[in-house]
């Protein structure tokens, strides 16, 4: 049995490249014979991020209401947020008693902040919080906490699975064969698609298009992406386009070739998102509208959720640290 487990952190609103990046694919897969999926909202995660509790709850909120609007049906799989298994965070601490110090000084989200503090001449770790650094430990408990076989995700976390096994392979040799180690699933055809600034579209960078944005505050957003100053006419190029690799994640391949060929050809820029503008609102027009449904009634998604994981520590969650804990010579609790 393949076990396939899929976070979303609750940050903000979710935006076309958690969709494109995470929740298309999670959802087409959950319907895959000899698969257990588990899909959680990464809200203790949020806080490394979010000092906000509105924010975090509000995005508590969207973010279940988009996975359930996209097709998961949460008495299929495994559907929960993080924090009402509280299990995790203790086998955090025992996953961080095993952690090597010098694997996280490596860990790409705490190097990267360090980076920049040396260019804006600050010391290494000033406004780093020992939540950035622990980050790869919580990851790695939400992943051996269920033996995930299975962690889809982009590139750039790739790194985290490999911490993952490497502390479950720690926790193993000293305590025995306690955790099955992850592997990365790298979705290859799976794009990172560009925010309206260019960069990785991101919830922390103010840069998304909210899958669920109202159909006229949609077409705003696409119009507004940035774009060269080549004029109607002129030969675009697709490869380096914003537009087109949005444009890319959600046509077919006869669609994308047509385009290809009219950036060529020079199609105006507003034509171009006009085409991207249809072609979203298109594939998401139907789930728009069993979102917002479901928005207007959050008691209701707020009961899926605690049901969710009451049945997940019952089955999973308990049980499993009650057998970690005698392994390391803590207490039984049961
Ligand atoms: P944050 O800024 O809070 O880190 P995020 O919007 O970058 O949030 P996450 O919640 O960390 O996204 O990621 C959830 C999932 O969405 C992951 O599987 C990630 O790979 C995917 N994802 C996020 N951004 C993009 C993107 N721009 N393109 C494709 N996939 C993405």
């Amino acid at each position: 049995l393949t076990r396939v487990l899929t976070g979303i952190t609750t940050s903000g609103t979710p935006h076309l490249g958690n969709y494109v990046g995470a929740i298309r694919p999670a959802v087409a897969a959950s319907h895959a014979p000899g698969v257990e999926s588990f899909y959680f909202l990464a809200d203790y995660h949020a806080l490394i991020k979010v000092q906000d509790p509105a924010r975090v709850q509000r995005s508590t909120l969207e973010i279940a209401a988009t996975w359930l609007a996209c097709g998961l049906e949460p008495d299929k799989v495994w559907f929960y947020r993080q924090s009402d298994i509280p299990e995790t965070n203790e086998l955090t601490w025992l996953l961080t008693c095993v952690a090597g110090k010098g694997i996280l000084n490596r860990a790409h989200a705490y190097k990267a902040a360090v980076d920049k503090n040396r260019i804006d001449g600050e010391d290494d770790d000033a406004g780093i919080t020992a939540g950035l650094f622990m980050y790869p430990v919580l990851m790695a408990a939400d992943i051996l906490l269920f033996n995930a076989n299975q962690v889809p995700v982009g590139r750039d976390q790739i790194q985290h699975i490999e911490m993952a096994r490497d502390f479950g392979q720690r926790f193993n040799h000293l305590y025995g064969e306690h955790f099955a180690l992850p592997e990365a699933a790298i979705e290859e055809n799976v794009a990172t698609l560009p925010g309206l600034d260019g960069r990785k579209m991101s919830k922390s960078y103010d840069n998304t298009i909210p899958l669920f944005a109202p159909r006229e505050t949609l077409k705003k957003l696409i119009y507004s992406i940035v774009t060269d100053s080549r004029a109607p006419g002129e030969t675009k190029d697709a490869d380096n386009s914003n537009v087109f690799q949005l444009y890319q994640a959600f046509a077919s391949k006869q669609e994308t070739e047509a385009m290809r060929r009219a950036f060529a050809d020079g199609i105006a820029w507003g034509e171009a998102k006009q085409a991207l503008f249809e072609r979203i609102d298109a594939e998401i027009a139907p789930q728009r509208e069993k979102y917002e449904a479901l928005i207007a009634r959050p008691a209701d998604i707020e009961a899926v959720l605690r049901d969710g994981a009451k049945r997940l520590r019952e089955r999973y969650a308990v049980p499993t640290l009650q057998a970690l804990r005698t392994a390391v010579g803590l207490r039984d609790l049961s």
